[in-house]
């Protein structure tokens, strides 16, 4: 049996990871898998539990006690014990808390495994920050999309207004900047690229192009 088409898509916040990563699973027909979805699951579960995001011991007790389930498809979903908390994992606040939970390395090897099992059962599209670098390092189709932050801290400022959110651009700009500079700075798999990354710098490109760059470079190597 050929192995499972693994195409990694990593990058920063807000670079338009998510609808790239959809459209390009949708254009060759595997799943996408996002990754961040995850962690903010976690990050769903400290709150609730009033863990301190920071709080590593209590973090690596709660990984290991709660169970996180990822479906794919159109919307993905993700699970905390069996409850459905995909439309609570998408705020600002839940941002910042999956980037703290995320740094914890005993959060990060449950998280990782579960991305793992899940990329070997049917390929997929995987997005997040360390997909190239730490879960699946061996894959030939490794995409870090970056732009600046600016440009990032608009696109969000859009989307959330579009959801008839109240949003400042300064604060998201900053929220941006500070995230990144946590998710990049850490000890383990900080956001990185390598030489085995195909760079795209979308400041200036819509999502079909970035798309479609990511989609011929995958078939031009299958
Ligand atoms: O991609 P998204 O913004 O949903 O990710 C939320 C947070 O989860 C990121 O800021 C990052 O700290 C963490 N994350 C990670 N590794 C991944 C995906 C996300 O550390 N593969």
């Amino acid at each position: 049996m050929p192995a499972p088409l693994i195409i990694a898509i990593d990058g920063p916040s807000g670079v338009g990871k998510t609808t790239t990563s959809r459209m390009v699973a949708r254009e060759l027909g595997i799943p996408h898998i996002d990754t961040g979805a995850m962690y903010r699951a976690l990050a769903v579960a400290a709150t609730r539990e009033g863990i301190d995001t920071h709080d590593s011991a209590a973090l690596e007790q709660l990984a290991h006690r709660v169970r996180i389930d990822f479906i794919a498809g159109e919307p993905p979903r993700v699970l905390l014990n069996d409850e459905d908390v995909t439309s609570l994992i998408r705020t600002p606040e839940m941002s910042m808390a999956a980037s703290n939970v995320s740094a914890v390395p005993a959060v990060r090897r449950v998280l990782v495994r579960l991305q793992q099992d899940l990329g070997r059962r049917g390929g997929g599209v995987l997005e997040g920050r360390d997909i190239g670098t730490k879960v699946f390092p061996e894959t030939p189709f490794k995409f870090f999309l970056t732009a600046r932050p600016e440009v990032r801290a608009q696109r969000r400022h859009d989307e959330l207004a579009a959801k008839g959110e109240e949003v400042d651009y300064d604060a998201i700009l900053a929220a941006t900047v500070a995230r990144d500079d946590q998710d990049s700075n850490r000890a383990d798999s900080p956001l990185r690229y390598d030489d085995s990354y195909t760079v795209v710098d979308t400041s200036d490109l819509d999502i079909p192009a970035v798309v479609n760059a990511i989609v011929n470079g995958v078939r031009a190597r299958t």
